[in-house]
């Protein structure tokens, strides 16, 4: 026994503070001997955490353990601490070494050590899971990098589509030179956000008594029909544009809002509302064919029903739901029409004001923020300072992580998070944690972001028209500057149909059918529709006439088929969901015997196993050569 007065322990005993911030997968408590003989080959530790949560709870625990173990280092080494200023609050003196016997010394010498060690553990398991985070995504992108390289060296259009996937979706350095600041820019200091215009006149509504669907329209009845599927994935957004006046962003928020009662949860009038959501719709330019507050709307809606998914049924907070519809409405708000990497080559104001670094979503959070300070558009005007800044964290996330070259980091962490996944007895997935919770939330917009080819035939057909035709534009640009024309944007030499099926097997697919795993089954009506509309633009692939140099259609598509059972944690050999496995530590595994593999070296066995097939090659000599894998390989 301790002589009273020690502080041997914080606040909580150990094995109380561990299950608290800890969880992990069935497969812990799983006794098998094959369980047993893994987890003890893997770690030195009595225990391997899935995943370790970050909250505010988690650090205040190490931050006392810590604490302990400073004061007892005190007593152990016998040194005073004259002003003793970091013991932990309210803990009692500490008692000189002389006081204490061999016995209490040894004892708190060896509960110090584990103490400290139990620390270390924490601090390694954060390391750890950040790292398996980054290696799926690693280990994702050479897998979806090793897909495209073969894509590419089958035709030209295959290699633009490649092209246009690792541009887009690839995280890549910027390869350019950093711009001297011309004369205008340094005379005019970046303090104020562009983009901001003077509130229009069609944009302040000053009664409170706002039309029975928050805007302006002859066609009251045929909106009401519309909205009838506001809660619902096939609703046409296209007609709710035309029978609100073109105010489809204005509209579908207020509907929204209604639906949810948002309004009177923050205590938001109903004129700052109408009034903000119009100012915001007005900073969408509406001569850009894709980016417009069209597509805002429908991302905002599709949020709205990604929100109501019966497997997320109460787990977000109203606050949660608040930013992640706010975020969708103002997430690509003052789009100019051409991507970050035209910003970025042409030397761009708004390049240079956000360092190449995610400049479009900063600016459409920078501009969405903004225009809160305009007159009358404080929508959070009553909520707590504190809820503000919740919430503004939240948003800031959630448009941050639209950025397309974030999104094989993304769809790693959902990978993981799947792989880890728990539900409660009625099937809703448990989400204790803001980490957790933000994450699905980010996830949740991207989804919402990359629906076009999820949504019923018609609407999906006017989205890809409407980006082809924003592609065509910035292809015009840049071959009027002289510039190299960006993938998928030149009009006379880029395919449309083969681009959305490049797009749907190498990026749509993979993200949904992980979405669809996280909140199984509720997204299988979604997923048929995608895998549906794959087929049809697959089917109106032009047939080229001559295969060579072209490769034939037939083996462009069973390149692409095979490719979305390829993207996934498991490759053969390894378990699939649901087995007594323990994901993180296998795809760990996975990812580092990806990563010590040396690229040019490894003898062709090393490959995952993989379908061989003839391949012409653009010299027409033919060649045997591993495309893909699927799961019916190892089985
Ligand atoms: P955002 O620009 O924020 O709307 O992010 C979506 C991005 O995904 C677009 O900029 C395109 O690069 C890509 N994308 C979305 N829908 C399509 C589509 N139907 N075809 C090709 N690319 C698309
Ligand atoms: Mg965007
Ligand atoms: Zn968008």
């Amino acid at each position: 026994q301790a002589s009273p007065g020690l502080v041997l322990h914080p606040s909580f005993p150990q094995s109380q503070r561990r299950e608290s911030f800890l969880y992990r997968s069935d497969s812990d408590y799983d006794m098998s001997p094959k369980t047993m003989s893994r987890n003890s080959s893997v770690t030195t530790h009595e225990q391997h955490p899935q995943s370790i949560l970050l909250t505010p709870f988690f650090c205040h625990t190490v931050l006392a353990s810590l604490r302990t173990v400073r004061s007892n280092f005190t007593i152990l080494a016998n040194v005073t601490t004259p002003t003793n200023k970091r013991s932990p609050l309210g803990s009692t003196p500490t008692v000189p070494k002389a006081t204490l016997s061999e016995e209490t010394y040894q004892q708190l010498a060896r509960e110090t050590l584990e103490e400290l060690d139990w620390c270390l553990d924490q601090l390694e398991t954060i390391q750890t899971h950040r790292s398996v985070s980054d290696m799926a995504s690693t280990k994702f992108k050479r897998m979806l990098n090793r897909e495209l390289s073969h894509l590419s060296e089958m035709s030209r259009s295959g290699n633009q589509v490649s092209e246009y996937i690792s541009n887009t979706f690839l995280d890549k350095q910027n390869e350019v030179e950093i711009p001297s600041p011309t004369q205008k820019q340094q005379d005019k200091p970046m303090c104020h956000i562009s983009g901001v215009r003077k509130l229009q006149r069609s944009s302040s509504v000053s009664n409170s008594t706002a039309p029975r669907f928050g805007v302006q329209t002859q066609q009251e009845e045929a909106l009401a029909q519309e909205l009838d599927d506001l809660n619902k994935w096939g609703l046409n957004i296209f007609r709710v544009a035309e029978y609100s006046n073109n105010r489809p962003l204005s509209c579908i928020m207020y509907a929204i809002f209604q639906e949810r009662d948002l309004l009177k949860t923050f205590r938001i009038p109903v004129d700052t509302f109408m009034t903000y959501v119009m100012t915001l719709e007005d900073h969408y330019h509406a001569n850009v064919a894709y980016h417009n507050s069209l597509h805002a709307a429908d991302v905002t809606q599709s949020t709205h029903v990604l929100l109501s998914t019966p497997a997320l049924n109460e787990v977000f907070t109203d606050l949660e739901i608040l930013a992640a519809l706010f975020a969708a409405a103002i997430h690509d708000v003052d789009h100019p029409g051409v991507s970050n990497q035209f910003l970025i080559n042409t030397n761009s104001e708004l390049a240079l004001m956000y360092n190449d670094e995610s400049v479009l979503e900063n600016h459409h959070l920078a501009v969405g923020f903004k225009l809160l300070h305009e007159e009358n558009c404080d929508i959070f005007q009553n909520l707590s300072k504190r809820q503000r800044q919740t919430l503004r964290k939240m948003v800031i996330d959630m448009v941050l992580a639209t950025d397309m070259s974030k999104h094989m980091s993304l769809l790693a962490d959902l990978k993981t998070m799947v792989e880890t996944k728990k539900v409660t007895s009625s099937g809703v997935l448990m989400l204790d944690h803001y980490t957790d919770r933000i994450q699905v939330l980010r996830n949740m917009v991207h989804c919402a972001d990359l629906s076009n080819p999820t949504k019923p035939l018609d609407v999906y057909r006017q989205w890809t028209e409407r980006i082809m035709e924003e592609f065509f534009r910035q292809g015009d640009k840049e071959r009027e500057r002289g510039m190299e024309i960006s993938p998928m944007c030149d009009k006379h030499t880029a395919s449309v149909e083969k681009s959305q099926v490049g797009f749907i097997d190498y990026i749509v697919h993979p993200l949904w059918e992980t979405w669809g795993d996280l909140v199984h089954p509720d997204a299988q009506e979604i997923l048929d529709t995608l895998e549906d509309n794959r087929d049809w633009y697959q089917s109106t692939i032009p047939q080229s006439p001559s295969p060579p140099p072209d490769i034939s259609d037939q083996q462009l598509e069973s390149c692409l088929d095979k490719f979305q059972f390829q993207l996934t944690l498991d490759e053969p050999g390894h378990n699939h969901l649901g087995e007594d496995c323990c994901p993180e530590e296998e795809v760990m595994e996975e990812v580092m015997e990806e990563e010590g593999e040396d690229e040019a070296s490894r003898p062709p066995q090393s490959e995952p196993t993989g379908t061989v097939v003839e391949n012409t090659h653009s010299d027409g000599s033919p060649e045997e050569e591993e495309v893909s894998s699927s799961p019916a390989d190892d089985s």
